[in-house]
């Protein structure tokens, strides 16, 4: 009996068309680097490719790779960690230029081949990661030239502190782009992830960059999510069993029933990416009834307390991401994280079904 992990194509779908509304007039991308934050790059590329999404992201050339084999030709798949010329596989990625060094690099090959390349220009505003800083910038804004043999298709930035709408990193890093902007070659715009369309309208671009919001992940933490859930996993109760007060359960014996306890074991744990960090602080879902997690998650095994659903028995299953009371975001909390990290942390193990309408 395996755990199944569900994704709903159309709530990311539909996801996506209310991020499109607020992006507009712009257009908007679908990130899917590190596998659609866990949930199948290709299946939600090709679900948003259908729904009309033109623009994709990636972290690695082999993830953009593996996205161009599903999407077929057409879309554009950015990718954000950039490649040296030719590193592509003739996939037509098309690069994030994330240094001097980046720009020159595909300058220079562009000029051998005698044809233009496309290219992302990316620009740091504030988060001293990727993209080029202020001295890299003044070279580029005092000399044009460096440009030239790119067919810059956007220039972007990233917003540090999106998700917190008093932080004002948002309206100094949106000041500095305008500025960095301002200094290049006129082209189209990339500003916003999932939380920078929430900002307002200082925050519109020609292209947003939602990833987390896709995948029902709370892009305004402060308020209700506004996104559709996604996600459901859930697993199968291995075994039920009644133990007397005292007993202690699972390994250290970190926890013992206070009480005549029944104990349902179910076959998730942390190798299915369900935290260690979860022991003792999550709840599942029994049809629209939590149960708490006792005791250490194991690698292959968890257990809840069930004794006040006597209903519950083997072959029963338990909804431990994506219902009442757990949803990625409330699973991260109870966890000390993200619900990024939640998504992007589902192992292997699960049968997948993904719905389709
Ligand atoms: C991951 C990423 C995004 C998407 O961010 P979300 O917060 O998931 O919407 C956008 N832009 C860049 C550069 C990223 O690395």
């Amino acid at each position: 009996m395996k755990a199944t992990l569900t994704i709903d194509l159309p709530a990311i779908v539909a996801n996506w068309r209310d991020l499109a509304a607020r992006g507009a007039p712009g257009a908007v991308a679908g990130v899917v680097k590190a596998d659609g934050y866990g949930l199948g790059a290709a299946e939600v590329g090709r679900a948003l490719r259908d729904a009309g999404c033109r623009h994709f992201f990636v972290a690695l050339p082999a993830e953009g790779m593996a996205l161009r084999a599903a999407l077929g030709a057409g879309p554009m798949i950015g990718v954000l960690g950039g490649f040296a010329p030719g590193a592509d596989g003739d996939a037509a990625l098309t690069p994030v230029l994330n240094s001097l060094g980046d720009v020159t690099a595909h300058a220079a090959a562009a000029r051998v081949a005698g044809v233009a390349r496309r290219a992302i220009l990316h620009v740091d505003t504030g988060m001293a990661r990727l993209g080029l800083d202020a001295g890299e910038l003044a070279r580029v804004t005092q000399d044009h030239g460096l440009l030239a043999g790119l067919d810059l298709l956007y220039v972007m930035t990233h917003l540090a502190c999106a998700d917190e709408p008093g932080n004002l990193m948002n309206a100094a890093q949106a000041t500095r782009f305008a500025a960095a902007c301002a200094g290049l070659p006129a082209m189209r715009r990339s500003l916003a992830n999932s939380s920078g369309l929430f900002l307002g309208p200082g925050f519109a671009s020609d292209l947003a960059r939602p990833g987390c919001a896709l995948y029902g992940i709370n892009p305004t933490p402060d308020h209700p999510n506004p996104m559709r859930g996604v996600l459901r996993l859930d697993a199968p109760v291995l075994q039920v069993r009644d133990i007397p007060a005292g007993t202690p359960v699972g390994y250290g014996a970190t926890w013992s029933a206070p009480r005549p306890t029944r104990i349902a074991t179910v076959a998730v744990g942390y190798a299915d990416g369900y935290l260690r960090s979860l022991s003792g602080r999550a709840v599942a879902d029994f049809r629209g009834r939590s149960v708490p997690l006792v005791a250490r998650v194991s690698m292959d095994l968890t257990t809840f307390d069930v004794t006040d659903l006597p209903e519950i028995a083997a072959g029963d299953r338990l909804t431990l991401i994506g219902g009442d009371g757990c949803s990625a975001d409330e699973v991260a909390a109870r966890a000390g994280t993200i619900g990024y990290e939640v998504l992007t942390s589902l192992g292997a193990r699960y049968a997948r079904e993904y719905r389709r309408g």
